[in-house]
C-alpha cells in the first residue's frame, strides 16, 4: 500500500470500481453543492418540458469533487443514455465520428478532461456541438470531398479540472458552466454515512466528522479514508468505526491532520524553507518542486487558499502563519511563544 496516494484527490488504482458503488444516482442524493443542484434542477425540467436537447454543460473544479456522477446523473434525470470517453481517448476524427454517431436523440455525450482534446478533434467537434453535423473529409489530394452527417441532436457535457487549459471557441459553445467547489467538513461527513451505510459498516457520528475533516474537502478522498478506517475496524476493533478507531488508523496511514498531501506538503515547505515564506512566482514555484504551473494553480492551491495556508499577493505566492504552525516551524521575526500558543 502506497501510503502517500491516500490523499490525493486523483483516483488511484483500481479505485473505479468501488466509486461507481458509492455513486450518487439522483440529484436527491447527491450531497452539497446546492445552488449548482438548484440551476441544473430548473435547466433540466425546463428542457424536458420543451422536448429539446439539453444545452451543452461544462463542469470544472478540482478532481474527486463529483464532475462525474454529475454528468451520470443528469442523464439519469433526463432519462437518456450516455456514452463516457475523455479527451485524450478521443485520438483520431474517426474516435470522435465513432461516438458521435453512436449517441441516439438527446442522449449525453461525456467527455471527462476535455482540456486534454486534441486541437483537430477540436475543430471537428464544433459542427457537431452547434448543428448537430460533422464534416468528414473523404481521400486526400485532389480526390478530397467532404461529406456531411446529420447527427441525433444530443448534449456534450465536459468535465475539467483544468478549464484555463480550455481553448476560448470551446469555452464559448458550452451554454451552461458549473464550477464545483470544496465541501464543507457537514456535508463530507453526511457522504461518509451514505457510503458506510452502502458498504455495510456502522460508524458513529464523531468518526464520521473525524474522516470528513481530514478529507481535504474532497468525496472521493472520503470514500477512500472510510474504505481504510474500516479495514482497521475489522481488524483492528469489532467492526464499527469508533472515533478511538478512526484516529489510530489515520494516524497509521500517516494522514495529515488537516488531510493536507504530498504535493500540498511540497508546495508550502519549498515556498517556507527555499524561499522563507515567498512572496514567490507561480513558475519559479513550478520549476522547483518540477510540477506543471496550471497544476499547482488548478489542483493543489484552491484547497490551500481555501484553508487558509496560502495567500496570493501581486508579487507571487506567501505562506501564512498558519502553514507556519501547521509544520511547528518559526518564522523568521516570530517567537516561539507565538508558535506554542497560536
Ligand atoms: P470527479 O469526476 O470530479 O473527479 P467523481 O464524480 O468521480 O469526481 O467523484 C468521486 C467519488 O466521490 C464518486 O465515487 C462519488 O461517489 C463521490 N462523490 C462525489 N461527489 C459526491 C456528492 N456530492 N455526494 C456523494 N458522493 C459524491
Amino acid at each position: 500500500m502506497k501510503k502517500e496516494n491516500i490523499t490525493t484527490p486523483f483516483p488511484i488504482e483500481n479505485e473505479r470500481e468501488v466509486e461507481r458503488a458509492l455513486r450518487p444516482k439522483t440529484l436527491g442524493d447527491f450531497v452539497g453543492q446546492n445552488k449548482l443542484k438548484e440551476n441544473l434542477k430548473v435547466f433540466i425540467e425546463a428542457t424536458r418540458r420543451r422536448g429539446e436537447p439539453l444545452d451543452h454543460i461544462l463542469f470544472y473544479g478540482p478532481p474527486g469533487l463529483g464532475k462525474t456522477t454529475l454528468a451520470y446523473i443528469v442523464g439519469r434525470e433526463l432519462g437518456t443514455d450516455i456514452i463516457a470517453t475523455s479527451g485524450p481517448a478521443l485520438e483520431r476524427p474517426a474516435d470522435l465520428a465513432g461516438v458521435l454517431t453512436r449517441l441516439k436523440n438527446h442522449d449525453i455525450l461525456f467527455v471527462d478532461e476535455i482540456h486534454r482534446l486534441g486541437k483537430v478533434i477540436e475543430e471537428y467537434l464544433y459542427p457537431a456541438m452547434e448543428d448537430f453535423s460533422l464534416d468528414i473529409l473523404l481521400d486526400s489530394g485532389p480526390n478530397a470531398r467532404c461529406i456531411k452527417l446529420k447527427l441525433s441532436p444530443f448534449t456534450l457535457v465536459g468535465a475539467t479540472t483544468r478549464s484555463g487549459l480550455l481553448s476560448s471557441p470551446l469555452r464559448s459553445r458550452f451554454d451552461l458552466t458549473f464550477r464545483l467547489d470544496f465541501y464543507a467538513p457537514e456535508e463530507l461527513s453526511s457522504i461518509v454515512k451514505r457510503s458506510a451505510s452502502l458498504l455495510g459498516v456502522e460508524i458513529t457520528e464523531d468518526a464520521s466528522l473525524e474522516i470528513a475533516r481530514r478529507a481535504r474537502g474532497t468525496p472521493r478522498i472520503a470514500n477512500r479514508l472510510l474504505k481504510r478506517v474500516r479495514d482497521y475496524a475489522e481488524v483492528k476493533g469489532e467492526g464499527k468505526i469508533t472515533n478511538d478507531i478512526t484516529q489510530y488508523a489515520l494516524s497509521m496511514l500517516d494522514v495529515d491532520d488537516c488531510g493536507l498531501d504530498e504535493m500540498d506538503k511540497k508546495i508550502l515547505m519549498t515556498i517556507i524553507k527555499k524561499y522563507d515564506g515567498g512572496p514567490v512566482g507561480l513558475s519559479t514555484l513550478a520549476a522547483s518542486i518540477g510540477e506543471e504551473e496550471d497544476t499547482i494553480s488548478e489542483v493543489f492551491e484552491p484547497y490551500l487558499l481555501q484553508e487558509g495556508f496560502i495567500k496570493r499577493t501581486p508579487r507571487g505566492r506567501e505562506a501564512t502563519s498558519l502553514a507556519y504552525r501547521h509544520f511547528g516551524i518559526v518564522k523568521r521575526g516570530q517567537s516561539t511563544m507565538e508558535l506554542q500558543n497560536p
